[in-house]
């Protein structure tokens, strides 16, 4: 369905269900509540994750698809679409094929901003490097009429943003993270931490990992409150850091 021009639009490109929570629930509810379009496209179903004990291996991909729609869900996001790639084996995506799927995606929603893994996958993890990969590839793609004619009009994305250049509950709490370089959008979430606490507890089978490192942890708990996102390209406002990734766009 396509979104109103003036209607602000993001879309996130991860690799398994709970990317996008780790890095941006708090902005997704945030956006949402201001009016919005948040769509998330996510490249597996995590089927090498852990289980959580609440199912087998093989239900894990049905179940962590749930999971995600449900964590979407909590903070007013519906707009959700799984792709069939298999978890530590993204990078080997047949490359048309994951282009014409990604085009498509950004040819339907139509985002002003898209947020993706940075280059190094944030952890270095193989599948979020091929993610970062994918993205940048099709988001070039789309703009251009040539490739894929099938899968929409053509679309340009006015800025691309990654995760940034270090997790935020890995800086100690002196740091002011404003001085950090590549910290380039930091988005205050505090009004939304329910929110994006409910979205963790959603990815029930990763809850147990999630839990260490974003609740039991005082560092952890500050990514609650921030969220933090480095200009890859597109405009570049004035000074940096600014506090809405859509400042500038028009
Ligand atoms: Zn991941």
């Amino acid at each position: 369905m396509p979104y109103a021009e003036e209607v602000k639009r993001l879309l996130f490109i991860g690799a398994h269900p709970d990317d996008e929570t780790f890095f941006a629930a708090g902005s997704f509810a945030k956006y949402v509540s201001e009016g919005a379009a948040v769509s998330i496209v996510c490249a597996t179903r995590g089927q090498l994750g852990k289980t959580g004990d609440l199912c087998s291996k093989e239900e894990l991909p049905q179940v962590r698809e749930r999971e995600l729609h449900a964590a979407m869900r909590a903070l007013g996001v519906s707009d959700v679409e799984l792709l069939n790639y298999v978890d530590k084996q993204l990078s080997d995506a047949p490359l048309l094929q994951i282009r014409e799927q990604l085009v498509h995606a950004i040819r339907r929603t139509r985002p002003q901003v898209v947020i993706t893994f940075d280059p190094y996958g944030a952890n270095q993890h193989p599948d979020h490097i091929a993610i970062s990969r994918y993205a940048s590839d099709a988001i070039a793609a789309a703009s251009d009429a040539r490739w894929f004619p099938g899968a929409g009009e053509a679309h340009q994305v006015q800025r691309l943003l990654w995760t940034p250049p270090t997790m935020i509950f890995k800086l100690t709490p002196e740091v002011d993270i404003r001085e950090q370089a590549g910290f380039d959008f930091l988005i205050d979430t505090t009004q939304w931490a329910d929110q994006k606490a409910a979205a963790f507890q959603a990815h029930a089978t990763q809850f147990p990992g999630l839990k260490k490192l974003f609740f039991d942890d005082p560092n952890g708990q500050r990514t609650f409150n921030c969220e933090a996102f480095r200009l890859a390209w597109g405009l570049r406002p004035d000074i940096l850091p600014v506090e809405d990734i859509f400042r500038g766009i028009t």
